[in-house]
């Protein structure tokens, strides 16, 4: 140790307690221990054939000079539904504490991962044994996540935290696959959040890219690329945990895909992107945390009339009839049909500069240039597939144009269809209104 290192160190170490961040880092294998039907893909016919890659759900803890906390999960999961975000939720309130705004769970949307959630859902065509496999593992699993929060609990040292983004290419705007008319809006920023502890030397890292996780549609239970670029940092960093965060890449596919190079190519690339952040200067956040939860009603677009439904149900599309028939009996049954969905937004402020908004479901890109253009380029992150991933949402511009993220993929749901127009306002409002007060 030099003179000049030894000095720096006594300083550190007489800094007084309290003024710096502590981080707390846990990660779990969550890999499924047998075969199971495979989360993305309604097209999977058949349970798992193997893994090609373990699976993880990953923690940071966080805790500001006041001792505000936060944990941050990400999971190598297709998403996260409610009926599985509650139970984690309501057990670490009780474990550790934690309020709703303070746990923060986000799904990598990986396509080779297990189904898990509780509530049959449409998309997936489970036989009575696959039913019981899945509700066996996301038992395991809520069991897993809560015990990986803990771990990070447990973990909390002081630690300091930096932000910075970097670049990489290779989501597509998937929506003009086929329809070069359309625009192609994409966000290739690599946002990069980085824990080192109090020498400098990196404990964890938490990055960020929009784009699906659907390189493989095989039978091997894998992250995609996501999966490979968290384990090639954490190769590439011995000791550190490299969490991945989803951004808003509903409608961007990562081209070409379909081969183990590429995912494996993909992964290495955002990897090398994160590294390149990491070995240049970033911006130091001051120990300072505001967290905020709300949710807020999204509403349907007016639903076909029971005489419409039953037309639909003798449709030629086996999608829209089964849908259809599944809307009859929800109106034989309750009379009615959804009109609205509680949508859940999430604020992570960090040194009164730097703002992590976590939106629910699959979001569109729009969103994520929209608000950081509002917000700030540079100190704001757009997450989504957090808190709960329960169906595509479009803005505007994509609601008009119609397809997959607009409307169409409600056919593989249990929702009435569309959201309503308002869907982008009723959200950015919302945002608006949380950004503002969590900024005072
Ligand atoms: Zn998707």
């Amino acid at each position: 140790m030099s003179y000049l290192t030894g000095i720096l160190t006594l300083l550190l170490m007489a800094a007084p307690a309290g003024a710096s961040w502590k981080a707390g880092l846990g990660k779990v294998v969550i890999t499924p221990r047998e075969p199971i039907m495979m989360g993305g893909y309604a097209s999977r016919d058949h349970p798992s054939e193997g893994v090609r890659q373990d699976l993880h759900a990953k923690a940071l803890a966080l805790e500001d000079e006041s001792g505000r906390r936060v944990v941050i999960v990400t999971l190598d999961l297709s998403g996260i539904p409610k009926d599985v975000a509650d139970p984690i939720v309501e057990q670490a309130a009780s474990a550790y504490g934690l309020r709703r705004d303070q746990l923060m769970l986000n799904a990598s949307h990986t396509h080779s991962g297990p189904v898990a959630g509780y509530r049959p859902r449409n998309f997936y065509h489970l036989t009575p044994q696959q039913a019981v496999v899945v509700k066996r593992y996301t038992d395991q699993l809520v069991g897993h996540v809560v015990s990986v929060i803990g771990a990070a609990l447990k973990d909390l040292a002081p630690a300091n935290l930096s932000f910075e983004m970097g670049y990489a290419g290779f989501a597509v705007n998937r929506r003009r696959v086929g329809r070069r008319n359309l625009p192609q809006p994409v966000d290739h920023d690599v946002l990069v959040l980085s824990v080192r502890d109090l020498s400098g030397k990196l404990r964890g890292v938490i990055f960020g890219y929009a784009c699906h996780a659907t390189v493989l549609n095989d039978y091997q239970i894998n992250g995609d690329w996501p999966g490979y670029a968290q384990a090639d940092l954490e190769k590439t960093h011995p000791g550190a945990v490299a969490l991945f965060v989803a951004g808003c890449g509903a409608d961007q596919n990562p081209l070409p895909r379909r081969s183990v190079e590429l995912a494996e190519t993909y992964g290495r690339i955002i990897s090398i992107a994160v590294s390149q952040v990491l070995s240049d200067k970033m911006k130091p956040i001051d120990p300072e945390l505001k967290t905020a939860f709300q949710t807020v009603d999204i509403l349907f677009d007016t639903p076909p009339s029971r005489e419409q439904w039953r037309k639909l149900a003798q449709s030629s599309d086996r999608a829209v009839a089964a849908h259809a028939r599944l809307m009859l009996d929800q109106l034989d049954r309750n009379g009615k049909l959804r009109t609205s969905y509680p949508y859940p937004v999430q604020l992570l402020r960090m040194g009164g500069v730097f703002t992590l908004v976590a939106l629910g479901g699959e979001v569109v890109v729009d969103y994520s240039l929209r608000l950081r253009a509002a917000y700030g380029w540079d100190n704001t992150w757009i997450a989504s597939y957090s808190n709960d991933v329960f169906a595509y949402i479009p803005s505007l511009r994509v609601w008009k144009e119609g397809g997959y993220e607009a409307g169409d993929s409600m056919n593989y749901s249990d929702f009435p269809g569309r959201f309503s127009p308002q869907v982008e306002e009723i959200i950015v409002a919302k945002v608006d209104d949380m950004m503002r007060r969590i900024s005072k």
